[in-house]
C-alpha cells in the first residue's frame, strides 16, 4: 500500500486557519487531522481529545524526553506537539494527515518529511487580521497584542512553504486548499506509486 501523504497548514493566529481545516476535513474524508498535545488551557468550547490533549507543562516535557514527539515547539508562551507514535501509524495505513502547526514546527517536520506540502494561509490585510483576532474575545489585550506581534515573524516564512491561499472570501478559499489536497495526490510521484499496475497494464498491448 502507498503511504500517505502529510499535509502542514501554518499561518499567522486570525489568517482563519481552523476555519479552512475544518472546511476541507468535511469534503475530504481520506484527510485526518492530528489533534495536538498542549499546556495551553482550554478555551470555552473546547474539548479535550477533540481539538487538543490539553496536559500539564510537566506532562509535556516528560513526553518531549521520551522521543514522544514528531516536532514540538513553544508558541504565544504555551508548548504544543505532535503525537509521533500517531503520524506513523495513519501514514502507513495510506492516509493522508494534515498538521495545523506553527512555521517553527514546520520546519521540524520537513527536516523529516522532506515531501510533506507546506500550505501557509494568509489574511487579505493587515487590517482584518487585527480585527479577526479582536473579534475572537477569547483573549486579553495582552494576548491579542502578542498574538499580532507573532502574526509579523510568522508572516516573513511564508516563503519556505510550497502553497499560499489569501483567505479573503472562505468560499474561495475552500477551494484552494481542496484544489491543493486533489492537485497532490495527482502527482506523477504519487500515482506512479498507488496506481502501478494499472499504468503498467494500459502500456501492454
Ligand atoms: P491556538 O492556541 O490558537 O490553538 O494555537 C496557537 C498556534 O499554535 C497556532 O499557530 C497553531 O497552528 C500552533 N500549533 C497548534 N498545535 C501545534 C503543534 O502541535 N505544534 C506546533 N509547532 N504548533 C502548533
Amino acid at each position: 500500500m502507498s503511504k500517505g501523504k502529510l499535509f502542514i497548514v501554518a499561518g499567522p493566529s486570525g489568517a482563519g486557519k481552523a476555519t479552512l481545516v475544518r472546511a476541507l476535513l468535511a469534503a475530504d474524508s481520506n484527510v485526518q487531522l492530528s489533534i495536538s498535545f498542549t499546556t495551553r488551557a482550554p478555551r470555552e468550547g473546547e474539548a479535550d481529545g477533540r481539538d487538543y490533549h490539553f496536559v500539564s507543562r510537566e506532562t509535556f516535557l516528560a513526553m518531549v524526553d521520551h522521543g514522544d514527539f514528531l516536532e514540538h515547539a513553544e508558541v504565544h508562551g504555551n508548548l504544543y506537539g505532535t503525537s509521533q507514535t500517531w503520524i506513523n501509524e495513519v501514514i502507513a495505513k495510506g492516509q493522508d494527515i494534515l498538521l495545523e502547526i506553527d512555521v517553527q514546527g514546520a520546519q521540524q517536520v520537513r527536516r523529516h518529511f522532506a515531501e510533506a506540502v507546506g500550505i501557509f494561509i494568509l489574511p487579505p490585510s493587515a487590517e482584518v487580521l487585527e480585527q479577526r483576532l479582536r473579534n475572537r474575545g477569547t483573549e486579553s489585550e495582552e494576548a491579542i497584542l502578542r498574538r499580532l506581534a507573532n502574526a509579523r515573524e510568522e508572516i516573513s516564512h511564508v516563503g519556505e512553504f510550497n502553497y499560499v491561499i489569501i483567505n479573503e472570501h472562505i468560499d474561495q478559499a475552500v477551494r484552494d486548499i481542496i484544489g491543493i489536497v486533489r492537485a497532490e495526490r495527482c502527482h506523477f510521484a504519487s500515482q506512479a506509486v498507488r496506481h502501478n499496475a494499472l499504468i503498467n497494464a494500459l502500456q501492454k498491448g
